[in-house]
């Protein structure tokens, strides 16, 4: 079928995608962030321990500042230096690390992915996206596409939140960013905007700018190495559409890339009226009885009760004091009977609820919960006799306690 003629909102002109590229990666060699993993991928001759360092950056990244992740991105290195380091480690060892990093499951599937790539690919890493994507469990189409691009030089573009902010500053792209509609055409964008002979720095050009400059709140515009190619900072400064020769307009009302019509352009936005998304569903509050459960330790130091989740679910197989989900809108008088209750079964002799001490809350927001921990401890004399069938335990002195897997949300709870 005939393509659709080109709107406002792509690039239509070969010689403005080649003034596009050559800007964007001359301002990427100057201003570029030095970390860890650009360093490697640059140098490193062995190609699979390089798809491997960029595959470990990315999914590290995933949801996490780049600040953060480089502390565990060197720790998980020098740990794990190959696949096949990795592919040896034992799923607790991988959680210890990565406690505090947040969204564990990603960690584990690494893992997994790893021992794949051993196992069955003869520990060789996919060289392409499309068989990165197919072929490793956990490796989606951005992660794929940024590691054949970064590791092996594949020109096939990539799209995170912040290339999703650029492109659709770059082509007043106002319809919902989210939605399955335009993500496709971001990444037909993407795709054809790549640079041939230098995917990987264009890759992460695209996404540096939106790390750095094309920032969500308060662009720096003024700064920017592709305003002139930007029709967001073209209408914020004429206050109207940019005119674009050769291409067909939006039409009124039912163009799939404009803002909706209920929802014009404001002024007082600028530019920071792309991208919109469909608003956010609120997180779900939480509420969540613990019990530090506290003995002297044989060193005089106090030690503390950990057990371990199950191995699926919310931090699958992380550690934790001993914890209940609460019902919401339960007194504070029956959330510590409950409470009693819950450790009398579970520690096989009898737990008063008077003698359960309340500490105070912790709030910890996790992606999509809202969660309060309603914080209780109990001294304890002596050991306690837990039911072989229930979950792995431990006795921890704080030092250890922070060694091992547990969240960050524990951390606070201590
Ligand atoms: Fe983003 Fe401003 Fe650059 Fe446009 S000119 S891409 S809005 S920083």
């Amino acid at each position: 079928a005939p393509s659709p003629p080109p709107t406002r909102h792509h690039f239509s002109d070969p010689a403005e995608v080649e003034a596009l590229r050559r800007n964007l990666l001359a301002w990427y060699d100057r201003c570029k962030r030095d970390l860890p993993w650009r360093a490697l991928a640059a140098t490193e001759p062995d190609a699979d321990r390089r798809g491997y360092a960029v595959w470990v950056s990315e999914i590290m990244l995933q949801q996490t500042q780049v600040a953060t992740v480089i502390d565990y991105y060197n720790r998980w290195m020098q740990k794990w230096p190959t696949l096949q380091a990795l592919a040896q480690a034992s799923l607790e060892e991988v959680n210890e690390l990565w406690a505090g990093l947040g969204y564990y499951s990603r960690g584990k599937r690494l893992q997994e992915a790893a021992r794949k790539v051993v196992s069955e690919l003869g520990g060789h890493m996919p060289r392409t996206a499309e068989a990165l994507q197919k072929l490793l469990p956990g490796v989606g189409r951005y992660t794929a596409g940024a590691i054949a691009s970064i590791s092996y030089g594949q020109a096939t573009g990539v799209v995170d939140g912040n290339v999703i902010r650029v492109l659709c500053r770059l082509r007043c792209i106002g319809a919902n960013s989210s939605s399955p509609a335009v993500i496709d055409q971001l990444w037909d964008m993407a795709n054809a905007l790549v640079d041939r002979s230098r995917p990987g720095d264009f890759n992460q050009a695209l996404m540096e700018l939106g790390a750095t400059v094309c920032v969500p709140k308060a662009p720096l515009c003024g700064e920017c190495p592709v305003k002139q190619h930007c029709r967001a900072r073209c209408r914020k400064l004429f206050g109207k559409p940019a005119p674009v020769p050769d291409v067909e307009d939006c039409g009124v009302g039912d163009c799939p890339l404009c803002p909706p019509a209920t929802e014009p352009w404001d002024s007082s936005l600028g530019v920071t009226n792309f991208p919109r998304k469909a608003a956010k569903k609120q997180p779900r509050a939480m509420r969540t009885a613990t019990c530090v459960l506290e003995r002297r330790g044989c060193r005089g130091g106090p030690e503390y009760l950990i057990v371990q989740r199950p191995s699926s679910g919310l931090l699958a197989g992380l550690w934790e004091f001993p914890s209940l989900p609460l019902a919401q809108d339960l007194q504070e008088e029956k959330e510590r009977e409950v409470l009693a209750d819950h450790l009398q079964a579970w520690m096989g002799q009898p737990v008063a609820a008077k003698d359960l001490r309340f500490i105070g809350e912790v709030i910890h927001i996790f992606s999509h919960i809202h969660q309060t921990y309603v914080v209780y401890s109990l001294p304890l004399d002596g050991d306690v006799t837990l039911d072989p069938a229930s979950s792995p335990s431990r006795w921890v002195t704080e030092e250890e306690f922070h060694a091992s897997a547990v969240s960050t949300a524990m951390k606070k709870v201590l």
